[in-house]
């Protein structure tokens, strides 16, 4: 374990795991369909590159991006390794951008008038169509356009000459939420605007409509978080695998006495004697401050409490409850894993696990399995 006392703890992530969530889902969307997957912010911080390489050797070509500087980083991860992939970006064609999406042929998806006549300007330029999707807004207010956009595209159809639109796409507020009227709102206007626009192909789902039933996954699904080991709906737990495990490794142990305080501004007052256990991780690697006297570690399968305020480096548990040879300097406390999955850490944080995920420290030894 020479890594864990180099870097504090160990971040495994299970690429086999992460592989049967993707095929999970590939399976809910339906044969003839496409299933992509979503690896914007270098795959919802377990890593760009080995997720995209095991990704792409079970067969996944189609992938969304935020960033263009993200695409560029796919395609490159991509191309190295000999694989061809359409990759998607989500946040359309900024100014300057038209000659580096047909370099590294990233399509992108169209968020606005001024987008669309951007890329059918450069389609002009260039005597050439050129592919792109078109997001419309039905509910997120966010990106996408808008009901008066709208409006103006259907009148001046001829702005977009020179694209060729291969799908027509929307985002959910409340997939989240099962019970959300919402949802079939959302899916009402796109149909309405997929009739007026002739645009046959269509984009809607993420990882949680998904799960809202088949009249929500049309052509081609944008899962995500569900390929992370992420549960997409609120208080239910669908098939989803756990794809990673974190581990922090303890550094000192202590014996205080009752009413003994821990931590930044003595907020957590011993009840009676106690065995105290601090580990080297904080929340300088993304453990949530918000966990202080909140959160939970595990050993083996006894729930230790954080207590007292998490630090930059380091956070207390109490260890009293743990056999004393099973908490030692050098021992290890699962932070997230099968007893505490990011999920469970996310709600006692305040937060969702798309954030745990995403925040992921840089400082953590990084351990994949399954590795293409
Ligand atoms: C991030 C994102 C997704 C993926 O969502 P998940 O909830 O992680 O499955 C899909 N579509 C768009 C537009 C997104 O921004």
């Amino acid at each position: 374990m020479v890594d864990a006392n180099r870097a504090g703890a160990v971040l495994t992530v299970d690429l086999n795991v992460l592989v049967q969530n993707y095929e999970f889902l590939c399976r809910e969307v339906g044969e003839n369909r496409v299933c992509a997957a979503v690896i914007k912010s270098d795959a919802y911080g377990l890593g760009l590159e080995p997720v995209a390489l095991r990704l792409a050797q079970s067969g996944c070509d189609c992938y969304f991006v935020a960033l263009m500087d993200e695409a560029i980083a796919l395609r490159s991860i991509l191309q190295n390794s000999g694989k061809q992939a359409e990759i998607y970006l989500l946040n359309g064609i900024a100014e300057g951008l038209e000659a580096d999406l047909k370099h590294y042929q990233i399509t992108p998806v169209l968020n606005s008038l001024s987008e669309i006549e951007r890329w059918a300007a450069f389609a002009k330029e260039t005597n050439k169509a050129r592919k792109a999707i078109l997001n419309v807004d039905t509910g997120m207010a966010r990106l996408g356009l808008d009901r008066k956009e709208m409006e103006v595209f259907v009148a001046n159809n001829g702005i977009a000459d020179g694209i060729e639109f291969t799908y027509l796409m929307s985002h959910l507020a409340c997939a989240d939420d099962r019970s959300a009227a919402q949802n079939r709102e959302q899916r009402e206007l796109f149909e309405s605007y997929r009739r007026r626009l002739g645009i046959s192909q269509a984009s809607f789902a993420n990882s949680a409509a998904i799960f809202l039933g088949p009249e929500y996954h049309y052509d081609l699904a944008r899962p995500g978080a569900a390929i992370y080991g992420i549960q997409p709906i609120t208080n239910e737990i669908n098939n989803i695998l756990q794809v990673i495990n974190l581990k922090g490794i303890i550094l000192q142990t202590r014996v205080v006495d009752t009413g003994d305080t821990v931590g930044y501004g003595a907020t957590y007052q011993t009840p009676r004697t106690s065995r105290l256990a601090t580990v080297a991780v904080g929340y300088g690697d993304g453990y949530f401050r918000t966990l202080g006297n909140r959160g939970f570690g595990y050993i083996g399968t006894t729930r230790v409490p954080v207590v007292g305020r998490v630090s930059m480096d380091l956070i207390t548990f109490d260890v009293t409850d743990v056999p004393e040879n099973e908490a030692l300097p050098g021992s290890m406390i699962e932070l997230i894993g099968p007893h505490y999955t990011a999920d469970e850490l996310a709600a006692d944080a305040g937060t969702i696990g798309y954030e745990v995920l995403t925040g992921l420290g840089a400082r953590y030894s990084r351990n994949y399995v399954g590795s293409s």
